[in-house]
């Protein structure tokens, strides 16, 4: 057998400027600089020499010329520098990714012990890999970026990271935005495969002893939402014998928990039909398990606020409701919208939910924050008459850890409603 080439993509790539460019940086910059802060915004530079290119480095003085930070410039983002380093001056080379990797990989150990080989290995800006996110689904690496600024890096990036973590294949996902700047991208583009063979399928992989397929090609996210795992684990706790609805299910992580759990009952309930039949699938690959055996599964496509209206006119309830939107504000403008979009959703889950059931909900809009989230949830459920009795709220799991304020948005809420 012969081994597995990196693509020859990465052969024909730029190499990173040779010039550092130098920057001097305004006052409120640099207190956040010296805070960890991992972005610098472009009005935040009073002082440039020279103009780069996406990936060339950037190093940032304070008002005194001293050495505050290097970073990843991006001269087509307003955020226009991506810190690597702050502190001491240090190189920024193949070591230095090198023992950052090396962290990475051992902060993630405890998951290896539950049966579980789907995490995520890097969380971007959060641990000093800003605008990289690396997720692994068994044998296969999907690597995300949100900034070109990484592209001419990675053919010294991707033999250390193969180093450290071997596998058997990388594939490429790109942002929206790194997408559409294609000059800068010289030829990879979204599903790039970077390393290994092709794929031929969904990828198995396992989370807590779960099996479930992922299409890290055109899936969502990089193929799953593995920042769940942990509420998953929970509904897995409360879900014996319960009559349970997913709502915005996407291909069943929450459903399969609660069918494990000994649920009678799961509703999955989504606006995609690929991903509901991925549910289907991923409740056969577990049916060596005696309770997801003994679950019926039921599929609903359908859009989730339309979906819950008819359900609660069918007279149909539920002792264990779970809402996991999308994300509703991806701007500051559209916070109001999502703050009513969650005011409604609390409303109908609790129109279809048992005296005396759980309601889980959670929200992944890093705009909302977790106090505004929570406070809404209850005033919105003490308004409908149904008051909620908190049982827990539960923020980020060990491999999607908060490094700076924009990193925090998953929030969730478990409660028991009267
Ligand atoms: N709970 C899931 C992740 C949810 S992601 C998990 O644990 O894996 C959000 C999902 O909402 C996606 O599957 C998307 O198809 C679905 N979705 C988006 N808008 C919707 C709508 N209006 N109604 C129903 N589903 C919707």
């Amino acid at each position: 057998m012969s081994t597995p080439a990196l693509s020859p993509l990465l052969t024909t790539l730029p190499a990173p400027g040779a010039k550092n460019i130098t920057l001097r940086v305004d006052r409120s910059a640099e207190r956040a600089l010296r805070k960890r802060h991992p972005w610098l915004f472009e009005d935040g530079i009073r002082e440039q020499q020279s103009e780069g290119r996406a990936g060339d480095h950037a190093v940032i003085f304070d008002h005194n010329r001293n050495f505050l930070a290097l970073g990843l410039y991006d001269p087509g983002s307003s955020i226009r520098v991506r810190i690597l380093h702050a502190g001491k001056p240090t190189p920024v080379d193949e070591d230095f990714y090198r023992q950052r990797l090396v962290e990475l990989v051992a902060r993630r150990k405890p998951l290896l012990k539950k049966r579980t080989d789907g995490y995520r290995l890097i969380n971007g800006e959060n641990e000093g890999m800003p605008g990289f996110t690396l997720d692994r689904y068994a044998d296969t690496l999907v690597l995300k970026l949100y900034t070109p600024a990484w592209v001419p890096h990675l053919p010294m990036l991707l033999p250390v990271l193969l180093e450290v973590q071997p596998a058997l294949r990388v594939v490429l996902r790109l942002s929206r935005e790194v997408m559409q700047r294609k000059e800068e991208l010289f030829g990879l583009s979204d599903g790039t495969l970077l390393y290994g063979p092709e794929l031929s399928g969904p990828v198995l992989f396992r989370e807590n002893g779960l099996t479930f397929e992922c299409d890290p090609l055109r899936g969502q996210k990089t193929g799953f939402f593995l920042d769940q795992r942990e509420n998953r684990e929970r509904v897995e706790s409360l879900a014996r014998g319960k009559d349970v609805l997913n709502v915005f299910s996407y291909t069943g992580g929450f459903s399969l928990y609660a069918a494990r759990g000994g649920a009678r009952k799961v509703v999955s309930l989504d606006l995609s039909k690929p991903a509901l039949e991925a549910a289907e699938r991923n409740f056969v690959l577990n049916q060596d398990n005696p309770q997801v055996a003994a679950a019926k599964h039921e599929l609903l496509p359908a859009d989730a606020f339309k979906g819950l209206k008819a359900l609660a006119e069918q007279k149909r309830r539920f002792d264990l409701v779970i809402i996991d939107p999308p994300s509703f504000a991806k701007r500051q403008s559209e916070v109001e919208n999502a703050l009513a979009a969650y005011e409604r959703l609390v409303r109908l889950g609790l129109n279809v939910l048992r005296s005396g059931g759980h309601l889980v909900l959670a929200s992944c809009s890093a705009r909302v924050s977790s106090e505004e989230f929570f406070s809404l949830v209850h005033s919105a459920a003490s308004k409908a008459g149904r008051p909620i009795d908190e049982v827990s709220r539960s923020g980020h799991a060990l491999d999607h850890p908060v490094g700076f304020p924009e990193g925090e948005y998953l929030k969730c809420l478990f409660g028991i409603v009267a």
